[in-house]
């Protein structure tokens, strides 16, 4: 009997979740079928309650519903209790568990692709929804020294700094972590005292109403910061042209989604991740993507 994966998010055009994950369910002749459940706000709660049917193993959840879809979910993983995003759930028996894979993923690119090691470290990170409490999290986990959160909505922000105050306090941890305005007199300071900045916004996704937009210009871009952006399709975002502008190194997004997929394979079925195999997916994906005929 054929079994369900769905991707739950909206809009999900841009995914290449299905391209990859199909790869690898294919490679080791699992008979599941990976699924795009575009899903607007109305229907959110319809397509959790499909989760617990016993055709269907798990989901991933994405934009922008990694915060709103633990209010559906029956057990969480320990990560989860800190981040508060989910972007993994597994139905076991009727019963749905919410996993956080980004942050495995996030810290693997990190280290693999760019072999950036965060200890010490200042970053700014760009926007507060469910990815930047991933990447935030993460960060705090590798002593990062400071975090410097921007977001256009300043309560969202607000709630990840508190999150990630408490989290630092609880586990004796020494980091900084401020929010700033996007219009604040000190961010151009701050972003030019990063080590590190990472975009987790949606602005330069294809599709998205951000598509060819660049949170930053190359003259606020410090040359010697990883500039890394989450957003994945395109490859080279607006933003990591300001950046390579700039002098600074980059990072797409597309080694973060294989490893936080590979993850989310693992769990749905105890299985190794076939990598290889899920990176030249992703990586034709995109290219059909960029060859336009998408
Ligand atoms: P989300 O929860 O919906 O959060 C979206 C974020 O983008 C919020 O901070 C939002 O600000 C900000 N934003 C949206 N439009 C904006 C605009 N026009 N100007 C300024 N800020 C804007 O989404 P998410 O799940 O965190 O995902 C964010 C991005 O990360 C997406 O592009 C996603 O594809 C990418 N991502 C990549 C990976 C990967 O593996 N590479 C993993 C996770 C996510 P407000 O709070 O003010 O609305």
């Amino acid at each position: 009997m054929t079994r369900f994966i769905g991707l739950i998010g909206y809009p999900l055009r841009h995914s290449l979740s299905p391209d990859f994950q199909q790869a690898a369910f294919d490679y080791h002749r699992l008979d599941i079928h990976y699924e795009t459940w575009e899903t607007p706000p109305k229907m959110l709660q319809a397509a959790m309650a499909r989760l617990k049917q016993s055709d269907v193993i798990g989901a991933n959840i994405t934009l922008p519903y990694k915060e709103k879809a633990l209010n559906f979910v029956d057990a969480v993983d320990d990560s989860i209790r800190e981040i508060g995003a989910v972007n993994t759930i597994i139905n076991r028996k009727g019963k749905l568990q919410a996993y956080n894979t980004d942050v495995e993923g996030f810290l693997h690119s990190l280290d693999i692709e760019a072999k950036f090691d965060p200890r010490g470290k200042r970053a700014t990170i760009l926007g507060a929804g469910g990815a930047a409490r991933a990447v935030c999290f993460a960060l705090l986990r590798r002593d990062t020294s400071l975090l410097v959160i921007v977001n256009r909505t300043i309560e969202r922000a607000e709630t990840l700094v508190k999150l990630g105050l408490n989290y630092v306090a609880r586990v004796g941890k020494t980091a900084e972590i401020v929010f700033l305005p996007c219009h604040s007199s000190q961010l151009r300071e701050a972003i030019q005292n990063s080590h590190l900045i990472v975009n987790c916004t949606t602005m330069g996704m294809r599709h998205s109403p951000g598509e060819n937009q660049s949170p930053l210009v190359a003259n606020w871009i410090p040359q010697n910061a990883l500039v890394y952006d989450l957003v994945y399709n395109p490859p080279e975002t607006t933003l990591l042209r300001e950046a390579k502008k700039a002098g600074a190194s980059t990072l797409s997004g597309l080694a973060m989604l294989v490893y936080q997929g590979a993850a989310s394979f693992r769990i749905w079925t105890g299985r190794e991740a076939p990598l290889d195999i899920m990176f030249s997916a992703a990586r034709e994906g995109i290219a059909q993507y960029e060859a336009g005929g998408i």
